[in-house]
C-alpha cells in the first residue's frame, strides 16, 4: 500500500516542454529568434548515442533547431577544441553541449573549460558554477538537479526554513543541487561517502534528495514521516523474476518501504530521468534569450 503522493515526473517534464514549446514560438514571432543547439558526441557509447538522439529529437519537437555533430572515436584533443571553438564562434549557434564521457585521450575539463559560458547548456563551466553559487541571475544550471527543483518547487510551494538533504557531491548532480536549496534559503546538509551517522541524517531531511548511484540504499526508515524525496539514482540491476538475463532499473531508495513513510516520492523510472531533457531544452531558450538581451517569462 503506497501513502506517499507520487511526484509524476513524465508529467511535470510534458509541462515544461510545453512552456518551452510556447516561448520558442514566442522568440520566434517576436525576435525572429529560433535557438539552435549544438550537440557534440565523440565516439560510438551506445548509451551515449541514445540520449544524444533523444535530445535531438526533443529540441525539433520544441520547434528549435539541432545540430549534431558525430565525431570518431579517435577524434584528437585539438580536432575536438577547433570544433569548439568554431561552435562558440557561430552566432547561430545558442547551446553547446559536448556528450559525456569522452574518450580517454581527452581532458575532459579542458573541453568543458573551452565552451562559451553563455552557450554552457549542462552548466559544468567553472563560470556557471561560480555563477550559480554567487546567486548571479546568467547561471546556466545543470540540468537534472534544476528539474529536482522545478519538481520540488510545484509540489512544496515555498521551500525556506525547510531542513534539505543531498546525498551525493557529484558535481553534476549532488553540489549543483545544494547550491539551488540553499537558494530557496532551506538549511542544507550535503551527505557523502565518509559521513557519519548518515541514516540519522537523512532522518532530519524534510527534503531529502538521493542522488549516490546505489540500488536502494536509502530505506523507509532513514526517512523523515512526510519527507519529500527525490531520487535522482539510475541503477541497473538483475530481474530474474522477468526472466534469465533479464535487468531492471531502480532508484538509489528503496521505494517500497520509503512511500510508506514519506508525504511525496519520485518512482524510478518516471520521476527525475524525464526532467532531464526538458531542463536542457529550457537552458537553451535561457541560452539564446541570455545571448540576444532578451526577456521572458521564467522557465
Ligand atoms: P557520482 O559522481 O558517482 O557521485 C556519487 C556520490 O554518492 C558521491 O558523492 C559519493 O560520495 C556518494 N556515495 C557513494 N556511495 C555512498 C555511500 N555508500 N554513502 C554515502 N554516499 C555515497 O554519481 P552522480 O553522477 O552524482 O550520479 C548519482 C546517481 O544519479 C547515479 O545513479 C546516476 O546514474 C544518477 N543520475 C541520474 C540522472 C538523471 O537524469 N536522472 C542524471 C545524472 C545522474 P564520495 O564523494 O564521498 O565518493
Amino acid at each position: 500500500m503506497t501513502d506517499a503522493a507520487i511526484i509524476d515526473g513524465k508529467a511535470h517534464a510534458e509541462r515544461l516542454r510545453e512552456k518551452v514549446a510556447a516561448e520558442v514560438q514566442r522568440l520566434k514571432d517576436s525576435h525572429g529568434l529560433k535557438p539552435a543547439l549544438a550537440v557534440v558526441l565523440v565516439g560510438e557509447d551506445p548509451a551515449s548515442q541514445v540520449y544524444v538522439g533523444a535530445k535531438g529529437k526533443q529540441t525539433v519537437a520544441a520547434g528549435m533547431e539541432s545540430i549534431e555533430h558525430r565525431l570518431p572515436a579517435d577524434t584528437s584533443q585539438d580536432a575536438l577544441m577547433a570544433l569548439i571553438d568554431q561552435l562558440n564562434a557561430d552566432d547561430g549557434v545558442h547551446g553547446i553541449l559536448v556528450q559525456l564521457p569522452l574518450p580517454s585521450q581527452i581532458d575532459e575539463g579542458a573541453v568543458i573549460a573551452a565552451i562559451d559560458p553563455m552557450k554552457d547548456v549542462d552548466g559544468f563551466h567553472p563560470v556557471n558554477v561560480g555563477r550559480l553559487w554567487s546567486g548571479d541571475p546568467r547561471a546556466l544550471v545543470p540540468c537534472t538537479p534544476y528539474g529536482c527543483l522545478l519538481m520540488l518547487r510545484e509540489t512544496l510551494g515555498d521551500m525556506s526554513g525547510k531542513r534539505a538533504v543531498v546525498l551525493g557531491r557529484s558535481n553534476i548532480v549532488g553540489k549543483p543541487m545544494a547550491a539551488l536549496l540553499l537558494a530557496e534559503s532551506c538549511t542544507v546538509t550535503i551527505a557523502h561517502s565518509r559521513t557519519q551517522d548518515l541514516a540519522e541524517r537523512c532522518r532530519e531531511a524534510d527534503i531529502l534528495v538521493a542522488a549516490v548511484g546505489r540500488p536502494k540504499m536509502v530505506p523507509g526508515d532513514w526517512i523523515k514521516p512526510g519527507a519529500t524525496v527525490i531520487d535522482v539514482g539510475i541503477n541497473r540491476i538483475d530481474a530474474p523474476e522477468k526472466g534469465p538475463g533479464k535487468t531492471r532499473i531502480v532508484g538509489d531508495v528503496d521505494f517500497d518501504s520509503a512511500a510508506k513513510v514519506a508525504g511525496a516520492i519520485t518512482p524510478v523510472p518516471g520521476g527525475v530521468g524525464p526532467m532531464t531533457i526538458g531542463c536542457l531544452l529550457r537552458n537553451t531558450v535561457v541560452a539564446a534569450r541570455n545571448q540576444k538581451g532578451i526577456d521572458g517569462p521564467a522557465l
